[in-house]
Order: C-alpha cells, then structure tokens, then sequence
C-alpha cells in the first residue's frame, strides 16, 4: 500500500515538473524571437515634482505585448531575461530606446524630462554595460544628467566592489543614481555614505499603507535622503491622502497610478503637452 501510494505520488508529480519546465522553455524561446524582433516596448510612467505638481520624469518600464496572451508582467519574464542572460541584450535596447525617446521628446517641444531605466545584476556584472549607457548618451545626443539609473540594494550587494566601481564611472560621466525599492533590501544603511547616488526611491509597500501604518518608514526614508544630500522619491502612490502625506512630509517627488499610469512614448508627449496648456 505504502509503496503504491508513492508511486502515485511520483507519477502525479513528475508530469507536472515536466509541464513547467516545459511552459519556461516556451516562455524563453518566445522572448528570445520577441527580443529579435523588437516586439517589447518601453512604456513610461510619469514622475511628479511633490510641491509645484510639474511633470519633471518618467521611468521605463518593459512592456511585452504577446500576440496570444495579451501583455506578459515583467515579474514574469525579466526573471527569464535575467537567467538566460538575455536581459543584457535587452537592457541595452531599453537604455537606447529610453534616451532616444527623452530626444524625441525635447525636439517635439516638451520640458526637460529625465528618464530613469532599471538595471538588472546581471547587466552590470557584464563589463560593456558602463560602455552601452555611454553609447546610448552619444547616439541620442541626451544630456547625461537627464539620464537616470535605478539600481536596487540586492544588485548592490551582489558585488560589492564592482557596483561602487561602476556607480563612480557612471557618475562621472553625469549620468544620475537612484536607490529602487530602498527599505525592502538587504543592504546596510552605512554604506548609504559610500555610494555616489543621488536619490532614494521609497518602495511601494511603505506608500501603499499611508498614512496609517508606513508613516514611520517613510519618515526615515526621508530624513535619511535629507542627511545624506539625496532626493526622494515616492512609488505606487495610488490615493489622494498619500500625496498629502508625502508632500506634508517633504517627500520631493511622487510617481504612481494616481498621477499616471506606465504609458507608450507618444502619449508622454501628449501628457506634457496637456499639462504645458492653460486649463
Ligand atoms: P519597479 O522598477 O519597482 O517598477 C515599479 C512597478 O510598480 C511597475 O511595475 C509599475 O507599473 C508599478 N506601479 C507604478 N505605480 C503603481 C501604483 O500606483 N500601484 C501599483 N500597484 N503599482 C504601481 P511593472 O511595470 O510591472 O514592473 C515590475 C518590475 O519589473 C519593475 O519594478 C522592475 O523591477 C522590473 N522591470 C520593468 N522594466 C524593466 C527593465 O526595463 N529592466 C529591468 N531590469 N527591470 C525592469
Ligand atoms: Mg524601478
Ligand atoms: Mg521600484
Ligand atoms: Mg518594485
């Protein structure tokens, strides 16, 4: 008995590993054909001065449209990118779309937006990828200050030397540093003092249970920035109340569904436009 129930247990679980390998192996192969086709795109979500209520950025985020399943969440396949390697590929097209847009976009008429791309660990262990972001500056003709990179704590760790290595490059070139998701990582506050970043991004969690329960985080978050010289910027800012708080609390910018939602390139435009207009 012992030993045909076992043997069901195999039997009903071993298909199923199978499936999902399988299922992954599509998932890669798919990306792989989308990558070479360009068929993923950058949406851009933008980013609000907390105290005049301008549209001062906007962050990149991937988007990947798939003919059968409708849009694939970048929780899905980053994670796919970032395993096969293939995320370095795709993180210099992004990086190269992103500064090309923020081009187009000052030629069409609109104020100076910064652009923020988030990097993957994989990406800045690649030792061409401080050459990619210089490459994707020269061939867009962006100022470097209006490029911005959002590196998380996790990434940080990862390698210690070569982030800060890198961090010091990128900086020197002009290129701006953001600290993504900061207060969910494992990294320690002192080495706050000894990374060359300019701003802390608050994550999502803390902002999502304003003003009730992440108040104390938040308010660290921000004295933090404060004492180091950093800007700080709020995500997933979702409900009026929590933009009253941040801007209560000094947070200088804001970014989330209830200001914008990620949106193609064109509609940036539009959305600064709009905005530029008298009511
Ligand atoms: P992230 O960089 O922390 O991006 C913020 C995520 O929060 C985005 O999810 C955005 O759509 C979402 N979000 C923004 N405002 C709100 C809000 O008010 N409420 C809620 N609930 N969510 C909000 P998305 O676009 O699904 O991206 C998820 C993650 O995938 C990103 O987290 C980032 O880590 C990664 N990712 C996206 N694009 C890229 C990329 O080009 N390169 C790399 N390496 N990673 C990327
Ligand atoms: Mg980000
Ligand atoms: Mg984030
Ligand atoms: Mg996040």
């Amino acid at each position: 008995r012992a030993k045909n129930a076992g043997r069901n247990r195999l039997a009903s679980f071993v298909p199923e590993m199978t499936l999902a390998t399988q299922r992954r192996a599509l998932l890669e192969a798919e990306l792989r054909r989308a990558i070479e086709q360009h068929a993923l795109v950058p949406y851009y979500q933008p980013q609000f001065d907390c105290r005049t209520g301008a549209m001062v950025g906007v962050e990149a985020l991937l988007r990947w449209p798939h003919p059968q399943r409708g849009f694939v969440p970048p929780m899905e396949f980053i994670p796919v990118a970032e395993d096969t390697g293939l995320i370095v590929e795709l993180g210099r097209w992004v990086l190269q779309r992103a500064c090309d847009d923020a081009v187009a976009w000052d030629r069409a008429g609109a104020p100076p937006l910064t652009v923020a791309v988030n990097v993957s660990a994989r990406q800045l262990k690649e030792k061409c990828f401080l050459d990619d972001v210089l490459t994707a500056l020269h061939r867009s003709g962006l100022p470097p200050d209006r490029l911005e990179l959002e590196l998380t704590e996790s990434l940080l760790m990862e390698d210690m030397e070569g982030a800060v290595a890198f961090m010091h490059a990128v900086r020197a070139a002009g290129v701006r540093l953001s600290i993504d998701d900061f207060g969910t990582g494992y990294s320690s506050l002192a080495y706050l003092q000894s990374f060359p970043i300019n701003q802390l991004k608050v994550d999502r969690t803390f902002v999502q249970s304003l003003p009730v329960a992440g108040h104390t985080i938040a308010t660290a978050v921000i004295a933090l920035a404060r004492g180091f010289g950093l800007s700080v910027i709020a995500e997933g800012v979702e409900r009026p109340e929590q933009l009253e708080w941040l801007r209560a609390a000094g947070c200088d910018y804001a970014q989330g569904f209830l200001l914008g939602r990620p949106m193609p390139a064109a509609d940036v435009l539009a959305l600064t436009v709009a905005r530029g207009e008298p009511a």
